[in-house]
């Protein structure tokens, strides 16, 4: 494998921190010892996962000689103010195909977090209703750049194409080093899954380094079944790009039950995994994705479901500015 011949355009702060995170393990009254891989520290305005697909992803654009990037999203995606910053970053033109994808939120809920940073990022955002098409919808807007005279790329939901997983393949180099070089064995890693870019990437990269860490894909779709399958296709077809073995299915993981009754809606579980993160290590997790993710690492390591050898890591995907959207998450002093 030589994810060197790749083009990428670094926009991601490398390598991100690997940090022991002691007073949640004994807050949970266990030797096991559990780390954070801190992907929420990427650094491109607010950070988070999906920077670094997007370092593949600007190359793809770029060589294809695009200005002007069209992404999708849920109203507060994190991948969508990320994309708008990398479009700064490059100097070219951003579009964003927002849906309504959460039901039931406040008015703020639309002009915070991460659609305040759209905004102020330059990009043109657009908001549809539930249930559009959202490549139609990004087809219909790239046709219109077209004619204006710009070269869009367009860049589908979470970024999790081939391109964008290899961010991953590499973000699993990066973290067996780390542990390397701490003399750490990694024995488990819990993440959240959605578009499933970062659990393919990261299955990929481990299985292609013959490395036996079990990866648990923590649903946060409410729909694990199709996690999955987007998952297992999408770490197949990065592996064939790769030129390595696709990983077999039973390396695959995926927990179904902590999604809650739909995306972008927190259970108690939820936000007392959030509150947890918070006030053990002062790490902020966001209630969509790497919260619920979060719920499920401590639920395992309650229930025994994790027990194993080696360190637990948890790869908190970032979202910070989604929480904002979410003012419930904060509870009561403690
Ligand atoms: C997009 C996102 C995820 C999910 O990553 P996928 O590659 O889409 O599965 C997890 N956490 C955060 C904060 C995200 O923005």
């Amino acid at each position: 494998m030589d994810l060197g011949a790749w083009p990428r355009v670094p926009l991601a702060h490398l390598p991100t921190p690997l940090e022991p995170m002691d007073r949640l393990r004994r807050a949970l009254g266990t030797e096991r010892a559990v780390w954070v891989k801190r992907d929420d520290a990427t650094g491109l305005a607010g950070g988070g996962n999906k920077t670094r697909k997007l370092e593949y992803l600007a190359a793809e654009a770029k060589a294809a000689g695009a200005d002007w990037l069209v992404t999708t999203g849920g109203v507060q995606s994190n991948h969508a103010r990320q994309t708008a910053a990398a479009a700064a970053r490059l100097g070219m033109g951003c579009d964003l195909v927002l849906t309504r994808a959460v039901p039931d939120r406040d008015a703020g809920y639309e002009s915070t977090g991460n659609v305040q940073l759209d905004h102020l990022l330059g990009a043109h955002v657009q908001i549809h209703p539930v249930g559009t098409d959202r490549g139609e919808a990004m087809d219909a807007v790239a046709a219109r750049r077209r004619v204006q005279g710009h070269t869009p790329f367009v860049i589908p939901t979470g970024g999790s194409t081939e391109t964008g997983a290899l961010g991953y393949v590499r973000a699993a180099l990066e973290l067996v080093n780390q542990a390397v070089d701490r003399d750490l064995a990694i024995g488990t890693i819990v993440v959240p899954a959605s578009s499933g870019g970062t659990l393919a990437g990261l299955l990929v990269g481990l299985h292609a380094l013959n490395h036996s860490a079990r990866v648990i894909g923590i649903d946060v779709e409410a729909d694990a079944a199709t996690t999955r399958r987007t998952v297992a296709g999408l770490a197949a077809s990065t592996a064939r790009r790769l030129g390595v073995e696709p990983p077999p299915g039973e390396r695959l993981h995926i927990e179904g039950a902590h999604a809650g009754p739909a995306y972008g809606i927190p259970t108690d579980a939820t936000l007392a995994a959030a509150r947890m993160a918070a006030r053990t290590e002062g790490l902020v997790l966001d209630p969509v994705y790497s919260a619920k993710a979060m719920a499920g690492l401590l639920h395992g390591l309650d229930t025994g479901a994790l027990a194993g050898e080696g360190a637990v890591v948890f790869v908190h995907t970032g979202g910070l500015p989604g929480l904002f959207a979410y003012p419930e998450a904060a509870g009561p002093a403690a």
